[in-house]
């Protein structure tokens, strides 16, 4: 317990070697935690780690701009949109709002 920052080795396998954000960026939205880890890492992997509407990469990531990458639903959660690699896109924590808020 007691992380400072999370890192592939530690909580995060999903993070390309040498990537790391910090513990408590990692918090995710209520809607996205019954994604299974496997699929969210799949997602992760396709999309190159990098959010599909910006291109934010967790190797841009610094302190004035803690963004973490969410999986998004295409069709939402609440709709009947599934939890599967066909219905999930990476986006940054940003555009993940700004989509929300729309
Ligand atoms: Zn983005």
């Amino acid at each position: 317990m007691g992380w400072q920052i999370m890192t592939k080795v530690a909580g995060m396998p999903e993070l390309p070697i040498g990537a790391y954000v910090p513990a408590s960026s990692r918090q995710a939205p209520e809607h996205d935690r019954a994604i299974p880890d496997q699929v969210r890492r799949q997602i992760q992997q396709r999309d190159e780690y990098r959010c599909r509407n910006c291109g934010w990469s967790y190797e841009q990531w610094n302190q004035s701009d803690p963004r973490h990458l969410e999986a998004h639903h295409i069709a939402p959660h609440a709709k009947g949109g599934q939890n599967t690699t066909e219905n999930l896109i990476t986006l940054c924590n940003i555009c993940q709002d700004e989509i929300h808020r729309k």
